[in-house]
């Protein structure tokens, strides 16, 4: 596939500071597809740089013109839909259709609703005898995952520009080929050069360098809890603003009163989606005791849909990794009742959808983010029991209820530690704020929460 061989700085294509490169490999054939630059702490340095010259320009732009600049580049990514779909496809192997819808519409829309955003946002308010302004954080350092990859780009980069911050990014070693066609869009939609800058390379090194250098303002990850404390605590000794998007093991509620066909057959889609790597992913389905053999066998019904349709996972390494907590269900006692450790497939990292009944709240598969197509059923006698299941994970990212009436639902969800419910299967919304309670991080994505993020704010007295 068509890949760059240097870094997006200051408005160019430049050389990288060294030689090392990084093989993009295609998971549902195992195949390499292209190479990029591993970057260095000199690439990350020339990246800030750039960043930081450019940004009291890009802060004084009027916002209605930055939101114009934010509309073009949405306008690049409608135009280039199917190249961006195939590449997603390509390097994160996800089934194109998937890719066209999801992988590039969500990013789309949330672009758009920056556009939208940065034009009508109070950047100025009044407070009594003093006028309030709010201004942009600085140099943002975006660090990305690869599981959404273009999703998780324009997450963070759409509002920090509608903000008036400077961006360098250093997305998943995994996917930089859609992170290259993103340094494409920014390009052909006219940002000025230094506004958006992208290096390419391993966590360990560019990302390290890129969170702790002292040119960044902010630092904004997307990623696993292990890397997200360690980027929390180097952005704590420099006092630095830091913003952490980690894992979840969310809950799926069905109430006795709810149509349980319904919620079961979202609930198994929410989980095999993707190939199960979404952070949000309703990982455990909470069941009542009087209705958990009826959901047991829809469960498994609605697993069998998957065997065909699902991608693979990233890569081998965390098909090793889904494996093992496959492993480790069956030994600590659950009830396998769809899929299994054995790969599906002689070629690509492909993963069975995997069902566990008889799952226990203390179990490591219903404790632990999996990041695969894997669905842990728990039963629960009475609704305290099910909150108390619910709410008994270090994380709370987001979640789901489902019942009879809403108002029930909403009155369950209520007392969820979660930073989003959805309520009898509710639709995504750009516009919602997106992130997590407990471990499952710190700050907003999306919508005018995700813009207040890159924000700081001053105020003059009169
Ligand atoms: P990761 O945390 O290692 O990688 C995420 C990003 O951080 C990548 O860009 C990576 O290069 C970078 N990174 C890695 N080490 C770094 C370091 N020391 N300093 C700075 N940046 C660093 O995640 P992963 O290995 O890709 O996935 C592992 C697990 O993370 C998954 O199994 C899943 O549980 C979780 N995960 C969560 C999300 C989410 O959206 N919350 C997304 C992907 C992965």
């Amino acid at each position: 596939m068509k890949a760059h061989d240097g870094m997006y700085i200051d408005g160019e294509w430049r050389p990288a500071a060294g030689t090392d490169t990084i093989a993009v490999v295609n998971p549902a054939d195992e195949q390499v597809i292209a190479h990029v630059p591993a970057g260095t702490a000199d690439d990350v340095d020339a990246a800030v740089r750039a960043a930081r010259g450019a940004l009291p320009a890009w802060a004084a732009t009027p916002p209605a013109e930055r939101a114009a600049r934010i509309a073009a580049l949405r306008d690049v990514l409608v135009a280039r839909k199917e190249e961006i779909a195939e590449t997603v496809t390509a390097e994160l192997g996800s089934p194109l259709k998937f890719s066209q819808a999801v992988h590039v519409g969500a990013p789309i829309a949330v672009a758009g609703s920056y556009a939208e955003l940065a034009a009508s946002y109070a950047f100025e308010e009044k407070v009594g005898n003093s006028t309030v302004h709010l201004e942009p954080v600085g140099v943002v350092g975006a660090i990305t995952p690869w599981n959404y990859p273009l999703h998780q780009i324009v997450a963070k980069v759409a509002p920090a520009l509608a903000a008036g911050c400077t961006v360098v990014l250093k997305p998943a070693e995994d996917t930089p080929l859609t992170a290259q066609l993103f340094a494409e869009a920014v390009h052909e939609a006219g940002l000025p050069a230094g506004v958006f800058n992208l290096v390419t390379g391993l966590g360990p090194v560019a990302g390290q360098a890129l969170a702790g250098h002292e040119g960044v303002d902010l630092v904004s990850f997307t990623g696993s809890t292990a890397v997200g404390r360690q980027i929390g605590a180097t952005a704590g000794a420099a006092v630095k603003r830091v913003a952490l998007e980690l894992g979840g093991k969310s809950a799926n509620v069905i109430l006795p009163s709810a149509d349980l066909g319904k919620a079961v057959n979202v609930g198994v889609a929410n989980v095999m989606s993707n190939s199960g790597q979404t952070c949000s992913a309703w990982t455990r389905m909470l069941v009542h005791d009087s209705q958990y053999d009826e959901a047991v066998a829809l469960a498994v019904e609605a697993a069998a849909k998957y065997g065909e349709r699902m991608g693979p996972v990233v890569n081998a390494k965390q098909q090793q990794r889904v494996r093992s907590y496959i492993e480790k269900g069956v030994a600590e006692g659950a009830r396998l009742v769809a899929g299994g450790p054995e790969a599906p497939r002689a070629q690509g990292y492909f993963v069975s959808p995997t069902v566990f009944a008889d799952v226990t709240p203390e179990m490591t598969i219903a404790q632990e983010e999996i990041f695969g197509p894997v669905l842990s059923i728990l039963r629960y006698e009475d609704e305290a029991d099910a909150l108390r299941i619910a709410n008994g994970t270090v994380y709370g990212l987001a979640g789901a209820v489902w019942a009879g009436e809403v108002t029930e639902a909403v009155a369950f969800a209520r007392q969820l530690d979660t930073g989003q419910v959805d309520i009898n299967g509710g639709r995504f919304n750009p516009l919602a704020p997106f992130g997590g309670y407990k471990q499952s991080g710190v700050g907003r994505e999306l919508g005018s929460h995700g813009l207040s993020e890159y924000l700081q704010t001053k105020s003059l007295q009169f």
